[in-house]
């Protein structure tokens, strides 16, 4: 903060004489309506909260730039990708998903890892998360399922039986579950985790080819997670741990920086793999499509002010620039329009003109007009439709992605894969997690689960032991359920499991 004097006004610039003291009648008389200064003061003040986020409400963020270290330009013809040394600013924005504004930062939860590109393209939005997958696939499900992770409607309190009943009856959820209840879903600080974009996105280069691609931004601090014990303990003592740790290192020099790796699949690979590859609920496997480094991410600037730029930062998976598509993951699909919805009601239709959200690098150049906080020139006199005879600004077509072909019969239908869903989860407890990391995610689901009723945890245990049957079994043995029962509803289907525990 500035030292210098310098005078105070109203918020239309008007000197103030005394801040101290209200107008009175009478020097212990009652406030007069006349004090102006006073009046604009509070109602200013009455409505200095604007909603928060309903999921990622507590954040930190960041600005820094995006470096190409290594030449994509035939998978993707993104200028901000053309050439190796390229550099585009960026402001990131790091969260947690289910608390509110004001919940402790070492929750046991996803953590939301959002980037902007200030790109000569426009706004390019990589809405990522720590984690790889997600707990659902069908954007139908997402409501529901974050109402799960809120408060109880009668209790107002964090309820288990919500938590587990959905996730139990919701199988494809387990291989996030995993990751959440590994060491992983307690990350040390924001420094030390990895973002990815989780969902299967589209480049296309300049003859029109396209290809399927995850990014991976891999954390160059290394990995670094808390404990249950240690997260449960911080989040008493220090609910803004990780907030502080981003601004801290930032200001004392010490900017972390991520390495993008990216996958990239053909789309004759696609066609022939195993399962949907845009589901997200499951990865690429590394050994099939291996991650190749494509650039660096640094962040080397806090922000001056925290609710002019991480309050009000903005992202939006549909914010994409040429060379970049979405594809046909149903997730994907409902978040290009939720993210932009989510953003009107926040923060009003012309929220893209907020300094942080303004795409600095390519100016707006379109025939929206007004709406609440309008607060550039508006369009000036220039024509505010379009087509138009007088210059305005007009479509090129140069940039139209190419067109794709979709095909099959208009119907609400299953993804085509779901026996997979246990797959994946029970490599990831056989194959990459060690004794210690099983004995950790065990612990905490234990924890967690004991909080609900016992017809939830079996048909939840079941699910666990249908992964791997060490795992479900550990998940039983610690709760003290009946292993028989447990393995009996892990050899039902899906539907008969249900029944037999509703
Ligand atoms: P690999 O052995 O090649 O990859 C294993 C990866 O697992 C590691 O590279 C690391 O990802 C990640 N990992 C390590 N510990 C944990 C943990 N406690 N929780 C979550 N992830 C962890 O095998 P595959 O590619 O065949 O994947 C095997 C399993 O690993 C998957 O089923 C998935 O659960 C998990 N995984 C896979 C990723 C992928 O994109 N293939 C990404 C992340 C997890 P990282 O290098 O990204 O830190």
């Amino acid at each position: 903060m500035d030292n210098k004097k310098n005078t105070l006004t109203t918020g239309f610039g008007i000197p103030v004489g005394n801040d101290q003291n209200s107008l009175t009648a009478g020097e212990n008389g009652p406030v007069l309506m006349q004090d102006v200064h006073l009046l604009d003061k509070l109602s200013h003040f009455d409505r200095e909260r604007i909603p928060e986020r309903v999921v990622h409400a507590k954040g930190a963020g960041a600005g820094g730039y995006f470096e190409v270290t290594s030449d994509v330009s035939k998978y993707t013809k993104a200028n901000f990708l053309s050439e190796v040394g390229k550099k585009t600013e960026v402001f990131v924005r790091f969260s947690t998903v289910g608390g509110e504004k004001g919940s402790a930062d070492a929750a046991r939860d996803p953590r939301g890892f959002a980037v902007k590109f200030y790109t000569e393209e426009g706004n390019y939005d990589m809405t990522g998360n720590n984690t790889p997958v997600f707990f659902i696939r069908d954007p139908l499900k997402f409501p529901d399922f974050i109402h799960t992770q809120k408060r109880h409607p009668a209790t107002n309190c964090k309820d288990a039986n919500m938590f587990w009943d959905f996730l139990s009856l919701t199988p494809e959820s387990i291989h996030q579950v995993t990751i959440l209840f590994s060491d992983r879903g307690t990350p040390a600080s924001y420094r030390h985790m990895n973002g990815y974009s989780s969902h299967t996105y589209k480049w296309y280069n300049e003859d029109g080819d396209y290809y399927w691609v995850k990014y991976h931004f891999k954390t160059d601090q290394g990995i670094k997670n808390l404990t249950g014990k240690e997260a449960e303990k911080l989040s008493g003592s220090d609910p803004d741990h990780a907030t502080r740790d981003l601004y801290e290192s930032i200001q004392n020099g010490d900017y972390p920086t991520w390495t993008l790796q990216m996958q990239i699949m053909t789309p004759e690979e696609a066609e022939n793999y195993r399962f949907d590859i845009t589901d997200i609920t499951k990865v690429w496997p590394h050994e099939d499509f291996p991650p190749i480094d494509i650039g660096k991410l640094v962040l080397n600037r806090n922000p001056e002010n925290y609710f002019a730029e991480v309050e009000q930062a903005a992202f939006s998976p549909a914010n994409l620039v040429p060379g970049i598509g979405i594809s046909p993951d149903k997730m994907l699909q409902a978040r290009v329009f939720s993210y932009h919805d989510t953003h009107i009601h926040r923060l009003g239709p012309n929220y893209n003109l907020i300094p942080v959200n303004r795409p600095k690098n390519s100016p707006e150049n379109s025939y929206q007009r007004d709406g609440f906080m309008r607060v550039d020139d508006n369009g000036g006199s220039g024509p505010n439709y379009w087509p138009n005879s007088f210059n305005g600004p007009e479509p090129n077509e140069s940039v139209l992605e190419p067109p794709f072909e979709v095909s099959g019969m208009a119907a609400r239908t299953e993804y085509t894969h779901p026996n997979d869903d246990f797959v994946q989860p029970g490599n990831l407890y056989r194959d990459v997690m060690d004794d210690e990391a099983k004995q950790h995610l065990v612990k905490n689901i234990i924890s967690h689960l004991s909080g609900a009723i016992e017809r939830i945890q079996l048909r939840q245990a079941a699910i666990f032991y249908k992964a791997d049957s060490d795992y479900g079994t550990k998940v039983a043995e610690g709760l003290g359920l009946d292993i028989n029962t447990v393995e009996e509803l892990a050899n039902m289907s899906h539907e008969e499991r249900v029944n037999a525990t509703s």
